[in-house]
């Protein structure tokens, strides 16, 4: 494998990290019971006690197919959610694509490993009255899970999910929701992982015996590879300790390539445990 101008070349698979800036959201939040004396010191806090939290996307390219996993926070907020965030002027997806080299039409299958508003804000535009594709020729992929939860609007997390970032795209017949584990492409996998929420999935990659896993927001930073350091976000925290255990044992022993939900530098990272901890062996941003 080689990793060139920050992308990662995984057996015939290439995958480009596509950071759609970020975010500042309150650091107890993203990472629960684990005081702040231990958490600042990894991920430094503002004033307001906020951290930086990246929209972490990224392109796939299997040579047949070109995929996107997550489409970041999009750029419907009003003027005191983006103070509150520090996100003054959010990227629009179709740009920040063209930059690295993506026109919007080359993407034919989007993921969405879940349908919090930070992982699939970019997944519409608003045409006057219409809402439509932001990625015109793609198939959107989610868990039915999720898109049922969604609809839900549970008081716990309502607040996540907004109805214009998928339903017109399942009223067009432009989403296809899976029932649990699923191939999108051949080599690349999403597996239903629980603990962040019931359906979230995660997305593993193989070529020729080689692997790449983005955990999403099982793992949201390189930081909290720690089993307990658990989101305050978590709906199921024992779900994610006993996930987060399994999964980095197996990336740790297979020497996948992992990546994170909204860690702002770290883009791929190999995982060891060594000294009673799990921790990164190699790390490109
Ligand atoms: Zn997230």
């Amino acid at each position: 494998m080689s990793l060139r101008d920050g992308t990662l070349q995984l057996g015939d698979i290439r995958i480009t990290p596509v950071r759609l800036g970020s975010y500042w959201w309150d650091g107890g939040a993203m990472f629960g019971v684990v005081p702040k004396t231990l958490w600042s010191k990894l991920e430094p806090a503002d004033e307001l006690n906020r951290i930086e939290a990246g929209f972490n996307c990224f392109v796939v390219e299997t040579g047949e197919h070109r995929i996107l996993i997550e489409t970041g926070g999009g750029v419907r907020h009003d003027p005191r959610a983006r103070e509150r965030m520090r996100l003054p002027d959010p990227p629009r997806i179709t740009e920040v694509l063209a930059a690295h080299g993506f026109g919007a039409d080359s993407i034919d299958i989007v993921i969405n490993t879940h349908l919090h508003w930070d992982h699939c804000g970019g997944n519409t535009v608003d045409e006057g009255a219409h809402v439509l594709p932001a990625l015109p020729r793609a198939r959107y992929f989610t868990q039915r899970g999720e898109l049922e939860h969604a609809r839900e609007q549970h008081p716990r997390d309502a607040v996540s999910y907004r109805a214009v970032n998928y339903e017109s795209l399942v009223e067009a017949g432009r989403m296809r929701v899976l029932d649990g584990d699923g191939e999108v492409a051949p080599g690349v996998e999403v597996r239903v992982t629980p603990g962040h929420n019931r359906d979230m999935m995660i997305v593993l990659v193989r070529s020729q015996g080689e692997s790449w896993c983005h955990f999403a927001d099982l793992i949201e930073y390189a930081s909290q590879l720690t089993p307990t350091w658990v989101s305050g976000f978590d709906l199921f925290p024992l779900e994610t300790i006993a996930n987060k255990t399994r999964l980095l044992g197996a990336a740790a022993a297979e020497q996948w390539w992992c990546s994170f939900g909204h860690d702002p530098r770290v883009s791929f990272a190999r995982i060891e445990f060594a000294e009673g901890k799990w921790r990164t062996s190699e790390t490109r941003s």
